[in-house]
């Protein structure tokens, strides 16, 4: 695999599960992509928790946002962004003072470049105007971890 070299990469955060798992969705982006109808109507896989995947804000609770509905907003067009590095898309995970970003703004990767990035707070209130008033996913998320995920996707 090669390294590309992405100016608007992150430095490693002290919470480091939290980077590790962004590095792992940037590389299998496209393979959830892919079986995000499988994905989406199975709610054991759709629940899916993800440490990187929620929206804050400030001095409320940050609420998770699972797998299936990040799924269901890229595949409407919703939650990405252009990548400046590669001009590919880039799918947005979160929102908000992020373990990514440690500031207010909006963190994802690419599925081309396989960047993890993270971008302006102007986003914030386009992203978050997507969860006000609704569920950010099930009320019981966390059925299956990403690594897992992956592995029977693979093997499918
Ligand atoms: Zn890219």
């Amino acid at each position: 695999m090669s390294e590309v070299t992405n100016t608007n990469d992150l430095k490693p955060s002290p919470r480091n599960n939290a980077w590790e798992e962004a590095r792992l969705l940037a590389r299998n982006i496209g393979l959830l992509v892919d079986n995000s109808r499988q994905i989406t109507q199975d709610p054991r896989l759709s629940g899916c928790r993800l440490d990187t995947a929620y929206i804050g804000l400030p001095h409320l609770k940050a609420k998770a946002i699972a797998l299936g509905r990040l799924l269901d907003l890229w595949n409407q067009g919703k939650w990405t962004e252009t990548c400046p590095a590669c001009g590919e898309k880039v799918y947005i995970l979160g929102a908000g003072g992020g373990a990514l970003s440690g500031r207010n703004g909006w963190w994802g990767v690419c599925g081309h470049c396989q960047g993890v990035l993270s971008g302006s707070r102007e986003k914030f209130y386009q992203l978050y105007s997507e969860f006000a008033g609704g569920p950010a996913g099930p009320s019981h998320p966390g059925q299956i971890d990403l690594s897992d995920l992956l592995t029977e996707l693979r093997a499918a």
